[in-house]
């Protein structure tokens, strides 16, 4: 799907709704609110009617685009460009190419970033890298144990080989927050865990139930960085996408936003190379729940 194509496909508000129902509705509108099918349109507005309840609903009523007054070509271009751009795209950018207010673009894209929110993880297996990095902030010069203090934000990255990528803002890099990491995303029988020498991961694996031999570790501070099959540069690859985000699109991007940025990131590199990123994420748009802008600034 290309700009050109929702913009010839998707020239009305009609052709969007109609897409939206089939992927609201796979097999045929429902009510949301008592569940039952006697539904019928009701208006040339595409609002239904629930004969069952007495309800009246459209098909974006409790979805991500809840309320919304924008037209829903503006909210496709902008789906469209949040799938597309590998780095991101900001809330200025946004404005820019759809003309619309910076509330307005800033609004929209947290929800469509809201919806890429995933819902199932599934656990990762075979080979399996795990990495921590730093983001936004300030360094404030070096702190005990070799890692320097800082106002950064941690995020933890956890990638299978040829599969998924996890991501997570982690509070500390302490043995116990990276076992939690390990035990709600590794499966037990994982082949190998690669990572740093960082000294809490011996004591995370430990904790996690994971063998010290499938665990592998890289020594970094020696400046090796591929030792046969034992490397963490497949989750590095996607820290420096991430961080080119930060920087190049995002700006500075506040440590409450940040585990927002890191689901959308992870949402599209775990489906780079689907043809169907962009309907598969306005499915996810009409099937997440509402986010309102209170709840967003609160
Ligand atoms: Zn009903």
């Amino acid at each position: 799907m290309t700009l050109v194509d929702v913009i010839n496909l998707f020239d009305t508000d009609e052709k969007c709704r109609e897409l939206l129902v089939r992927l609201r509705w796979p097999r045929g509108v429902e009510c949301p609110r008592c569940k039952m099918a006697v539904v019928e349109l009701a208006t040339a507005k595409q609002l239904f009617y629930c004969k069952e309840c007495d309800y009246q609903f459209s098909v974006t009523a409790s979805t991500i685009f809840n309320d919304s007054h924008l037209p829903l070509q503006k909210w496709f271009l902008a789906t469209l460009l949040l799938c597309e751009s590998r780095k991101g795209m900001s809330a200025n950018q946004i404005k820019r190419t759809l003309g619309v207010s910076y509330k307005t673009a800033w609004y929209l894209c947290h929800r469509i970033r809201a919806a890429m929110k995933e819902a199932e993880r599934p656990m990762l297996d075979g080979t399996v890298e795990m990495d921590e990095t730093f983001v936004g902030g300030k360094w404030r010069g070096a702190g005990s144990g070799g890692r320097a203090k800082s106002e950064k934000e941690i995020v933890i990255g956890i990638r299978q080989r040829g599969g998924d990528l996890r991501l997570f803002h982690a509070e500390h890099v302490t043995s116990g927050e990276l076992a939690k990491y390990i035990k709600e995303n590794v499966s037990a029988d994982v082949d190998v865990i690669m990572t740093d020498e960082w000294q809490g991961y011996p004591k995370a694996m430990i904790q996690a139930g994971v063998h010290k031999d499938q665990h592998k570790t890289i020594r970094h501070k020696e400046k090796i960085y591929v030792q046969g099959d034992i490397y963490t540069n497949t989750v590095e690859s996607a820290f420096s996408l991430l961080k080119r985000g930060i920087m190049g699109t995002w700006h500075k991007i506040s440590a409450k936003h940040l585990a927002a940025y890191l689901a959308e990131m992870e949402f599209r590199f775990n489906r780079r190379k689907r043809s169907d990123l962009f309907i598969d994420t306005l499915r996810h748009m009409v099937t997440a729940p509402v986010l309102t802008f209170e709840k967003l600034t609160a």
